[in-house]
């Protein structure tokens, strides 16, 4: 218990797996990795990306965190985000949030946890800035799922304003940045028709976060 042991003999079964099926998929791995994905997902253990995209390891660069922000000034997510561009050359960055989000959860009830209250400061701006929409849907499980796509729009946004998705589009290299949503219950991911490949672009999202509130108001 102490060296949790399982975890070593599930990961030697993983690893004879996939052996199984290429026999040199790790030695061929080790040389280089080319992902064509970045991901940029909640830190929940119930939505990994891997998993639900059928993606191996190699396929898909991945960044996580509460309520999957992209904040201005996150030096560790910016880092993800010009490596995966600049290096890796990726050619799709997805933002995936998720239905029933705790982080999410815990900024529309006001809770106290400590310090990932200021964190969470970040999600209460996407409250503020989308209030109206917001309050006008009656319950409160479509209210907290309204939330849960508006957050993605607003780090659709943050991703497109960055200097290194502006620079990237400037330059003419092409990389699309992507809103989805899972849902936990199902297993199921859902693309919120937020899929921004040129500047010009950017300003629609706010239309596409008011309209996703419209299967909501009759709830
Ligand atoms: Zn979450």
């Amino acid at each position: 218990m102490k060296r949790l042991e399982h975890l070593f003999k599930q990961n030697q079964e993983w690893a004879e797996n996939i052996k199984a099926d290429n026999p040199d998929f790790f030695t061929n791995l080790a040389a280089q990795q080319t992902p064509e994905y970045l991901w940029i997902g909640c830190s929940d253990s119930r939505v990994p990306a891997n998993q639900l995209t059928g993606l191996l390891p190699g396929d898909i660069f991945v960044h996580r965190n509460v309520a999957n922000l992209v904040v201005h000034t996150d030096v560790n997510s910016l880092s993800v985000l010009q490596y995966a561009v600049d290096v890796l050359q990726v050619k799709h960055v997805i933002v995936c949030g998720h239905y029933g989000c705790g982080g999410i959860l815990a900024a529309m009830r006001g809770e106290t946890s400590g310090l990932i209250d200021n964190w969470l400061l970040n999600v209460q701006d996407v409250y503020d800035k989308y209030q109206s929409q917001v309050d006008a849907i009656e319950d409160d499980g479509a209210r907290a799922d309204y939330m849960c796509e508006i957050n993605v729009a607003e780090q659709v946004t943050n991703l497109c304003k960055t200097s290194i998705i502006r620079d990237a589009w400037g330059r003419g290299q092409q990389v699309a940045v992507h809103g989805w949503i899972y849902s936990i219950s199902d297993g199921l991911l859902r693309d919120l028709d937020l899929c921004i490949e040129k500047s010009t672009e950017v300003a629609g999202i706010h239309q596409t976060a008011c309209d996703l509130a419209k299967p909501y108001l009759n709830k």
